[in-house]
């Protein structure tokens, strides 16, 4: 990094950094969060972030799964949060890392939060979120002047796995564009109240699975068909669905999977 034009912040020992390490393509990390991952000394990675990202930590680094494992209950979100804080007390450079964006369905505000209610100094690195990395990546654009003027992210999934409990009247009339994270469980109910809701039958929806990965696919579909297609297809985890008239453009601008 000593080429760079540019000064970066000091990883200073005995601090957490929370850094987003993107969808998945690594080129996609920024440049704090590639600088944090060449100094880190301990790296505490989820589920989300792929063996391409975690190749650019520095071979001494400790490297600690903090996510899902095979049918096992993830760690307690309170034993991550102190994990940090017992790393972080040993004097070492510790290197949160998400998938995405920390504070995008991401949990980094609990953590964050941990460490402030300790006296632990943290700083925050955003990545790009599946919302947007996925979109790019699919030929998807998140607005255009002629389809949409607001776009919302939405989780299809609560923390206790529930559907959250959101005003799909309000959802339907007032975004054009919609991005459900966490959504394929509950694709079929979505698809549903968004009809039900005045949204058409025939409204396209793009399930992006593997985003910005070289094994990339995307189902393309209708609201009326997406849950059902969904089902007949094999998409691996995870995926994003996104609904609405910019969905459809990718016809003629998708790029990254083959035609
Ligand atoms: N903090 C993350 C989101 C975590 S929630 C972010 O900002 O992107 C996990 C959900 O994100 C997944 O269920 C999926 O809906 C979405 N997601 C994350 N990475 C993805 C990828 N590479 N491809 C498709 N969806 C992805």
């Amino acid at each position: 990094m000593d080429s760079l034009p540019i000064a970066l912040p000091d990883f200073a020992p005995g601090t957490v950094w929370i850094v987003g390490a993107g969808p998945g393509d690594p080129g996609l990390l920024t440049l704090l969060g590639w600088h944090a991952m060449r100094t880190a000394d301990c790296v505490v990675y989820d589920a989300l972030v792929g063996d391409a990202v975690l190749k650019l930590a520095a071979p001494s680094a400790e490297l600690i799964y903090a996510g899902k494992r095979g049918g096992k209950p993830s760690p307690q979100q309170t034993d991550i949060s102190d994990l940090l804080v017992v790393q972080a007390r040993k004097g070492r450079r510790v290197l949160r890392l998400k998938g995405g964006d920390p504070f995008v369905f991401g949990r980094g505000a609990e953590e964050c939060l941990r460490l402030a209610e300790v006296g632990i100094a943290f700083r925050v690195v955003p990545g790009i979120t599946a919302g947007v990395g996925a979109l790019a990546y699919a030929g998807i654009p998140l607005t255009t002047r002629g389809t949409n003027t607001a776009v919302t992210f939405i989780t299809g999934f609560t923390a206790g796995g529930q559907i959250p409990d959101i005003d799909w009247a309000a959802l339907a009339r007032g975004s054009p564009a919609l991005v459900f994270y966490m959504g394929a469980p509950h694709l079929k109910h979505i698809a549903d109240k968004l009809m039900e809701a005045g949204r058409a039958p025939d409204e396209a929806v793009a399930i992006v699975s593997r985003a910005t990965l070289p094994e990339q696919k995307v189902l393309d579909s209708t609201l009326a068909r997406c849950a059902e297609d969904l089902e007949k297809t094999t998409l691996a985890a995870p995926t994003l669905i996104v609904v609405g008239p910019i969905a459809a453009l990718r016809r003629d601008m998708r790029w990254f999977e083959e035609k």
